[in-house]
């Protein structure tokens, strides 16, 4: 398949705010018009699979669908290596309906404590996927690896950003300009992939 994204709208598979506004932010050097299902009111789809790839095959298959335009999706999550990789694919249901990713936070905190971790290695995953309402997709994986840290720090990114410092760094996500994240995250490592395949740059 050799399919071209630009001077198409791309509609993102997501109600999450914070992600919706990393992926503009990621796609404003190209010529894509970017939108969110939310705005053809659709439902969030069940994510029902059993890894990051096939949840964002999920999302993005069923907002293809549903917009007759082409759909991407993120899937993603914070695993915790001693945890044995939790909360993983559950990294939002964790944060529960009212999403507090601070309580989240604690319960990993509280479970590491409970086993008597020292080993507060982590790592951030995303899973990208691209589908057309004709029903051809790819898909595209970015990893960060870095360590938990505890209380949270920063208030800026989102969800579980104030407890994760990445490697080589000694602040955490929410400490740090999201310039800079958006250089290093598993989401821009996912990204680079996906755009130097389907993408070309705004001249
Ligand atoms: P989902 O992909 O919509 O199922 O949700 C993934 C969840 O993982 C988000 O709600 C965040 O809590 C967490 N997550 C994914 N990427 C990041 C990130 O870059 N920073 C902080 N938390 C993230």
């Amino acid at each position: 398949m050799n399919r071209k994204i630009n001077g198409h709208k791309l509609i993102i598979a997501s109600h999450n705010q914070g992600k919706v506004s990393e992926i503009k932010d990621l796609l404003s050097r190209y010529e894509v018009d970017v939108s969110s299902s939310e705005n053809f009111g659709m439902k969030e789809p069940e994510e029902n699979g059993d890894s990051f790839e096939e949840n964002a095959l999920i999302k993005a298959s069923e907002t293809a669908n549903f917009c007759g335009q082409i759909a991407l999706s993120d899937d993603s999550g914070l695993c915790v290596d001693d945890l044995d990789g939790d909360p993983g694919i559950f990294s939002a249901r964790w944060a529960g309906p009212k999403k507090d990713f601070l309580k989240a936070s604690k319960d990993i905190e509280k479970k590491l404590i409970e086993i008597g971790s020292s080993n507060y290695s982590a790592y951030f995953i995303c899973a990208l996927a691209v589908c057309w309402p004709d029903g051809e997709s790819r898909i595209f994986k970015g990893k960060i690896n870095g360590n938990l840290n505890f209380p949270p720090k920063g208030n800026l990114g989102f969800g579980y950003d104030p407890i994760f410092i990445p490697r080589n760094y000694d602040i955490t996500f929410g400490e740090m300009d999201p310039i800079i994240k958006h250089k290093i995250s598993h989401r821009s490592v996912a990204f680079d992939l996906f755009s130097r395949e389907l993408l070309v740059e705004k001249e």
